[in-house]
């Protein structure tokens, strides 16, 4: 698929460090107040996604990541903890202040058809965040929708349909197309596959790694599906219960998961080599995700783990950082894995 950039904000490479993370959250927590008590949604999340870096955060329905997604774009409100973005904290930026941010930062929803304005038409809705923004009008922003259109793979013609004539895969594209027309710094895209028939998951992701290498956008690729998150993330984080138990770059933590739940989770992934998925040892998890009005105490994880041990269930393990050299930068939160990489095994 052709994705000739509009108007690139900056080519993609690697993170510098002379620039501000795209988004930086510190100590994120979203808690709700329920009948029963307090839901804690999200309990202590941090998170950095560089500029033209794709971030994977995976973990199971309920464990929170689309809060911490929908937190970061302010969507919802944090609890406790900061927001950045390009460096400008915008935790509690009133709704003035943050409007003309917002062109930095879009959200892509997993359903597409309550997203988009039935009523608008694809030009309109793709046109609408450079009206807002002041960044184009009239033809200027005709002949900027056209070539979005192209980049997104639809036809001239769709820019005059409304969205109940378009299928699934194009209502997602078009999506795509309106955060991508103010050339953000950042993505989030929130299970941006999942509604969409199987046949069409592969297009649309390959369509959103085209476009983030083209544009060089950073993205955080909020998922419950691995094999999506292998194919796009250059590095993953993963929740359990409201929390990051394990984050490494994508290669490494496929290679060697540390984590036991990580080590779950990634036993259920299919992998393409026939032989390879048949001696595979699925490490089956007892029990359900406990509910976040009650989270365990000390290791959340601690109910369901397969190698805990009497400290597991009283004391909270700190994320532990794994030496670069050794594995890329990886962080773990694990009473039993120890300084040098050494984990436990779950399999076992
Ligand atoms: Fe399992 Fe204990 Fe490690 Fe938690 S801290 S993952 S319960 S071994």
């Amino acid at each position: 698929m052709t994705t000739a950039p509009v108007a690139p904000a900056e080519a993609a490479g690697a993170p510098r460090a002379d620039v501000p993370p795209v988004l930086e959250i510190t100590s994120l927590t979203r808690h709700f107040a329920a009948s029963k008590g307090t839901v804690r949604a999200v309990d202590g999340v941090s998170l950095t996604v560089a500029r033209g870096e794709v971030v994977g955060l995976v973990g199971e329905s309920g464990s929170g990541k689309s809060t911490v997604g929908r937190c970061a774009v302010r969507l919802d409100e944090p609890t406790s903890g900061t927001v950045r973005i390009n460096g400008t904290d915008i935790t509690r930026l009133p709704p003035r202040a943050l409007r003309p941010l917002r062109k930095d930062f879009h959200l892509v929803f997993q359903d597409p058809s309550s997203s988009l304005d039935p009523r608008m038409t694809v030009g309109r809705i793709i046109a609408e965040p450079l009206r807002l923004h002041g960044m184009a009008r009239g033809e200027a922003a005709r002949q900027r929708v056209a070539a979005l259109l192209r980049q997104v793979g639809l036809r001239p013609e769709h820019i005059d349909r409304h969205p109940h004539e378009l299928s699934g895969g194009q209502r997602q594209r078009v999506s795509i197309a309106r955060a991508l027309s103010v050339d953000p710094d950042l993505l989030i895209a929130d299970e941006p596959t999942s509604a969409l028939d199987v046949s069409v998951q592969a297009s649309v992701l390959n369509l959103l790694a085209d476009l983030q290498r083209d544009r060089g956008f950073g993205c955080l690729f909020i998922t419950h599906d691995l094999a999506a998150v292998e194919f796009l993330a250059d590095r993953i984080a993963v929740m359990y219960l409201g929390q990051i138990v394990e984050e490494a770059p994508t290669a490494a933590l496929f290679a060697d998961p540390k984590h036991p739940y990580t080590q779950a989770l990634l036993s259920a992934a299919p992998v393409p080599d026939p032989v390879e998925q048949r001696s595979r040892q699925r490490i089956v998890l007892s029990g359900e995700l406990p509910s976040p009005l009650a989270p365990p105490p000390g290791c959340r994880f601690h109910t369901r783990c397969p190698v805990a041990v009497d400290r597991c269930r009283s004391e909270i393990p700190v994320p532990r950082s794994i030496p670069a050299a050794a594995d890329g930068g990886r962080q773990v939160s694990c009473h039993l894995v120890t300084e040098d990489g050494t984990a436990p095994d779950a399999a076992v």
